[in-house]
């Protein structure tokens, strides 16, 4: 997997200040996608662990809330695994502090099945269409997205959205 940036302070993805990764890689091209350049696979910079180690130390700041994984494509079959190993250390080394993640594909068809649904406190879903684009709303581009309750639809088995 590569990765496009990553963020110190981020406030504007997920509640509070956190840490942010964007992942490298995207085949759902969206129409007015905010994020071309994290398309390209071959794009970014390599994700070893040495990344991981920088994301966690990072994470360690008092102040900082959590994790945001996006893309990019997280959940891409080629991310899913280094996306996946991120998660499950972050979540191992602060089981008090949130991680939140963004994908095209949808809870129930792809990402339900997947180990990193774990570890995810909250997942925002679905493709950014930009005909449903409404700029007032939280952590979504488009109004079809979902900012899912990850934990609580797990033990539901169902959709619970996450409240505020
Ligand atoms: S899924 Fe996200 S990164 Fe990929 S094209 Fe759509 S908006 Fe852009």
């Amino acid at each position: 997997m590569r990765y496009n940036k990553i963020r110190k302070m981020d406030i504007s993805n997920g509640p509070g200040v956190r840490v942010s990764i964007f992942v490298q890689g995207c085949t759902f091209n969206c129409k007015n996608c905010f994020n071309p350049e994290t398309h390209n696979f071959d794009g970014g910079e390599e994700f070893t662990e040495e990344t991981i180690n920088k994301v966690l130390k990072l994470c360690e700041n008092e102040y900082i809330e959590g994790l945001s994984i996006l893309g990019g494509e997280p959940m891409h079959p080629k991310n899913l695994q280094g996306t996946t190993l991120l998660a499950k250390k972050f979540k191992e080394k602060f089981p008090n502090k949130t991680l939140w993640a963004w994908t095209g594909y949808l809870f129930e068809s792809y990402v339900k099945d997947k180990e990193i649904v774990n570890y995810l406190d909250v997942l925002v879903d679905g493709q950014y269409v930009d005909d449903l684009r409404n700029p007032l709303l939280k952590w979504k581009g488009s109004s079809n997205q979902r900012v899912i309750d990850i934990p609580k639809t797990l033990k539901e088995k169902e959709i619970v959205l996450f409240e505020k």
